[in-house]
């Protein structure tokens, strides 16, 4: 079994296996909002004001703006990918979306996706977007998806409970989402899921695919041909995140033709003070991969190169050694220069969580 999955790991880091691919590899880079607003958590907040200067920047510099369905379709068909393709995020369904937004939506006719609780939204009306507000950004441009029912750290277990029983109830939440989505919505609504704070783990990835989900978290890099679907990453882009002298580097990133493979579960073992992470990274000429940095926790990592040659092509496979995670969510980044594309990267990241003893950590 792992044997077949590191052959198809294989055959999409190198599709033509002739080796090293000449022109930047293009994919599609996906910014994260929560809340529009100035008297709302600064932390996943930005104002209206900072959300227009954003879409303005996007149209004034030439980048696509594609809804994720169109992303999808684009990354799957042999049509080229435009240059700078982005797409627009938000997550949890905040009436200040809809309050503070909807003039910024209409002026720009941009698609976006909202990643909304459909349960936590009928039963606290006055914090959500109502299912007629929905149906009215649907006009101008939104796609209406699922951020499951009850927005709980997914890969929790409860007290007693199985493995299976955990999933079952996972699975149920994802679903019956859907349902009332699907129900309170015209047409068909995609299925298309973001990941409570971005966490999951490989039986909730299996679930999902199982369901016909693609799936979202929340560590950054761009959606790229070698990019899992049940792993998709997005950037962040609200509070220090929506300074557009940073946020302008991440817009022209470009997804580096990478694959996680250590750790296999993004949620370490309880206890862990080392951590050994493990990438591994097709060749290319558009980038020297002796020029990669890796950074985690603000410092820069040093990582260790070994050649992997395989019957369909070679690569390098990257080691990192971490140590002391903090507790709660971090990730580590990595990138290098374009040979090709002055001022642009290849960017790949890694999500960790690591629990405390009781098996959580901090929202
Ligand atoms: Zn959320």
């Amino acid at each position: 079994m792992r044997g077949v999955l590191l052959g198809v790991i294989w055959l999409i880091l190198f599709p033509f296996s002739a080796g090293a691919s000449h022109a930047a590899e293009h994919g599609v880079v996906i910014l994260q909002y929560h809340h529009i607003g100035d008297d709302t958590p600064r932390v996943t907040s930005v104002t209206a004001a900072e959300l227009e200067e954003h879409f303005q920047f996007l149209e004034d510099n030439d980048f696509t703006v594609v809804s994720l369905t169109e992303a999808q379709r684009l990354l799957e068909s042999p049509d080229p990918m435009p240059n700078k393709a982005v797409a627009i995020t938000f997550d949890d369904g905040w009436r200040n979306v809809y309050d503070n937004g909807i003039h910024i939506f209409k002026e720009f006719e941009f698609p976006f996706t909202i990643f909304i609780n459909p349960k936590l939204m009928e039963e606290t009306p006055h914090l959500y977007m109502s299912w007629e507000q929905l149906t009215e950004l649907q006009s101008y441009g939104a796609t209406i998806a699922n951020h499951s029912n009850s927005h709980g750290h997914m890969t929790w277990r409860q007290q007693g409970e199985s493995e299976q029983q955990w999933l079952a109830r996972q699975r149920r939440d994802v679903v019956e989402a859907q349902q009332m989505l699907q129900k309170a919505l015209p047409g068909e609504q995609p299925r298309q899921f973001a990941y409570p704070y971005g966490e999951f783990n490989p039986q909730l990835e299996a679930m999902l695919a199982e369901e016909g989900y693609i799936a979202f978290g929340q560590h950054s890099g761009p959606w790229g041909p070698a990019t899992p679907t049940t792993q998709i990453p997005r950037f962040p882009a609200s509070a220090q995140y929506a300074d557009l002298k940073t946020l302008r580097t991440k817009l022209l990133s470009l997804p580096l033709p990478a694959v996680t493979t250590a750790p296999r579960n993004m949620v370490l073992e309880d206890g862990s003070k080392k951590v050994e992470v493990k990438v591994d990274v097709a060749s290319s000429n558009d980038f020297d991969t002796s020029l990669l940095n890796c950074f985690y926790q603000g410092e820069q990592l040093k990582p260790q190169w070994r050649k992997l040659e395989h019957q369909l092509g070679d690569g390098w496979q990257l080691t990192l050694h971490l140590k002391n995670p903090p507790l709660g969510r971090s990730r580590v980044n990595c990138t290098v220069p374009s040979r090709s594309q002055q001022g642009r990267f290849y960017w790949h990241s890694v999500p960790l969580v690591r629990p405390d003893a009781e098996g959580r950590w901090p929202d």
